[in-house]
């Protein structure tokens, strides 16, 4: 528990999501809410971490921490903390924004009272996203600041100074992060720790009810609150002027982990420029951008994704009648698309600035390595699931799927995904496919999915009567992002015992009339109950209820019970290839006589591959090391 160590001078290595929790714990964050997403999801495991560690020794952890329902519940309740006084925290992937948009939206007209930072961990190239929207148009939208860290150290700095920035302005402070950012691991000093408030104070006051009256009266506030913000934006410790060589009047406008690569190939390149690096990038500081402009002839603009700075520096240089030109996106200099890295920048400057760029193109490899497409884990009981979803579907059928590691279904041999959207929407699109089309629609989610976004699209298919088959694959946990609770869990996110909430029971009281619970590690059975789930006229409900198996894995490690493993009997395999071709597990593998095998240190003994074999020539054979 080095992280909560209170000792100022300190330096240690930290991941940029370690450093936010850090820097909050220093500013005496009072309520930290998320719901996880990557790549923001060790900030709030961090928050779990401390609290369980508190908690396990039978001590009050100084902070209040939730894994809650979804974004918008985390904002919410970070939000009546902020009302009440206290320090906030809630952090979430890019995404989960827009689930908490709705109440982001109508805060900054309200604004807070206690500090509260709202982290946004965006993620270009989608490396585990549905898209890679850029949030910063968030703080534009809605009207609150924005900071954007370039190295942990940064992002811990901007943590305690958002939480003085988002008391000054009576705003919630938007802290933009990228997956670089997240994940890098730098040095991080220490300063010392700040008590949290500890108890709060609601004092009611009625501009917080925003009826139209209230809202027309807020939204001026809000607008001479971002006039303050950029007040402080011109004085802001993170928007600097940064030298390299001896500048002259060629400029470099940058934010975020661009700044690191444009520092580092304008070195490299022995460029002579000045770059602005924005920390404060809403609102920027306009005064200290045209002063920039006037220095330069030629300005540079590196920042991934969307054109946001660049098009700020644009308006201003053509309302100061500026003919300073600027280079970015719009001039195809640098794209709008994924992350940005050295090699990208290196090769711009080189074009623009007419410099030899002194690293050798990258070569292309002449042999074609397989692909590896990702899939379902050894055992996962969701390939169970699919495979007697398939046995049990006409060949037409569609499957809405929805976002965990059971979107993997989507890849051979199994292809159990048609269409996905966003948290929930598996239900959401099985009810319109419902109206659309003549086929069988069977749905999936995870059951932390049903909980977040599912349960309106539910009461949808209940209240107008859609025939389609809602699955919720109930794997006990959170898995892809790192296996936390929610409402479905027995434990909360600090350690306690909390309230177990059934999904087949909240299926109940939406009025579900058919409902099947099953455990998918029995096949047959399964199968036949999605077949009475397809027969069904009308919204029918099956709860696939197994746990993860890594989680099983290590249950079984704890508890000192065995792990079997499995193999083939060469004698009895006939090569037929069901267990390859058409169940998938990626412990069975051809060997080069053609022969089929199980690797037996990728087996996790789940055993589902005996009841798939039509030969009987899978049986277990030992027990794993
Ligand atoms: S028992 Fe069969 S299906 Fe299960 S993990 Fe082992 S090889 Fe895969
Ligand atoms: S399903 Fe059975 S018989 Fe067919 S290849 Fe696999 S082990 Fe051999």
């Amino acid at each position: 528990m080095e992280i909560i160590t209170d000792q100022p001078g300190k330096k240690i290595l930290l991941l940029g999501n370690e450093a936010i929790t850090r820097g909050a714990l220093e500013a005496g964050v009072d309520v930290a809410t998320t719901y996880p997403g990557t790549p923001s999801s060790e900030i709030a495991d961090t928050f779990s971490h401390i609290t369980k560690y508190f908690t396990k020794k039978g001590d009050k952890p100084p902070f209040y921490f939730e894994y809650s329902t979804n974004e918008k519940v985390a904002l919410e309740v970070a939000a009546a903390a902020s009302f009440s006084g206290l320090r906030a925290l809630t952090c979430m992937k890019h995404v989960g924004l827009n689930v908490a948009s709705d109440a982001f939206m109508t805060y900054t007209y309200v604004g807070c009272k206690g500090g509260h930072i709202i982290v946004s961990a965006d993620d270009p190239y989608c490396h585990s996203s549905q898209n890679e929207q850029d949030n910063r148009y968030f703080a534009i939208f809605g009207g609150a600041p924005m900071l954007e860290p370039t190295t942990p150290q940064e992002a811990k700095e901007m943590t305690g100074v958002g939480f003085d920035i988002s008391e000054q302005l009576s705003l919630p402070l938007l802290l933009r992060t990228t997956t670089r950012l997240s994940h890098a691991r730098g040095p991080v000093v220490f300063e010392k720790m700040q008590k949290p408030r500890g108890i709060g104070h609601f004092e009611k006051n009625p501009l917080l009810v925003t009826v139209p009256a209230v809202a027309r009266k807020q939204h001026p506030v809000l607008l001479e609150r971002m006039e303050q913000a950029e007040k402080i934006s011109e004085k802001s410790q993170f928007n600097e002027v940064v030298n390299v060589g001896k500048p002259k009047d060629i400029g470099v406008v940058s934010s975020g982990v661009s700044f690191n690569y444009a520092k580092e190939m304008a070195e490299t390149l022995s460029l002579d420029v000045r770059i602005l690096k924005l920390g404060m990038t809403h609102p920027i500081p306009r005064r200290m951008c045209e002063k920039f402009i006037k220095s330069c002839s030629t300005i540079v603009v590196i920042e991934e994704l969307e054109p946001i700075l660049e098009q700020q520096f644009k308006t201003l240089a053509f309302d100061m009648k500026s003919d300073v030109k600027i280079f970015g996106k719009s001039t195809g200099r640098f794209s709008r698309l994924y992350e940005y890295n050295p090699d990208i920048v290196v090769d711009v400057f080189s074009k623009i600035f007419k410099v030899k760029n002194p690293f050798p193109k990258p070569v292309e490899s002449k042999i074609k390595l397989p692909s590896r497409p990702p899939s379902l884990c050894p055992g996962c009981p969701h390939r169970a699931t699919y495979y007697a979803v398939k046995k049990a579907a006409p060949k037409d059928s569609i499957y809405p799927t929805d976002i965990g590691c059971y979107t993997l279904g989507k890849e051979p041999p199994l292809e159990m995904a048609d269409v996905l959207l966003c948290m929930g929407s598996n239900a959401g699109t099985a009810c319109g496919f419902a109206v659309s089309t003549g086929q069988k629609i069977v749905s999936f989610m995870g059951d932390s999915t049903f909980f977040h976004a599912a349960i309106p699209a539910l009461i949808d298919a209940v209240h107008h009567n859609h025939d389609v088959v809602i699955t919720v694959l109930d794997n006990r946990t959170t898995a892809m992002t790192g296996h936390q609770p929610h409402p479905g869990t027995e434990f909360d996110g600090m350690g306690r015992p909390a309230k177990m909430i059934r999904v087949e029971d909240v299926a109940r009281g939406c009025g579900v009339e058919h409902i099947e619970i099953v455990d998918p590690n029995n096949i047959k059975e399964t199968t036949a109950a999605f077949k009475r789930a397809l027969d069904f006229k009308g919204p029918s409900f099956v709860v696939s209820k197994s746990p993860c198996i890594l989680l099983e894995v290590d249950r079984k490690r704890k508890a000192g019970e065995e792990i079997p493993v499995y193999s083939i009997n060469q004698e009895l395999c006939k090569r037929c290839k069901t267990c390859i071709g058409r169940f998938g597990c990626p412990a069975l593998y051809f060997a080069e006589d053609g022969s089929v095998h199980i690797d037996t240190t990728l087996c996790n003994g789940c055993g589902n591959c005996v009841q798939v074999c039509p030969f009987g020539a899978i049986s277990k054979s030992g027990v794993k090391e």
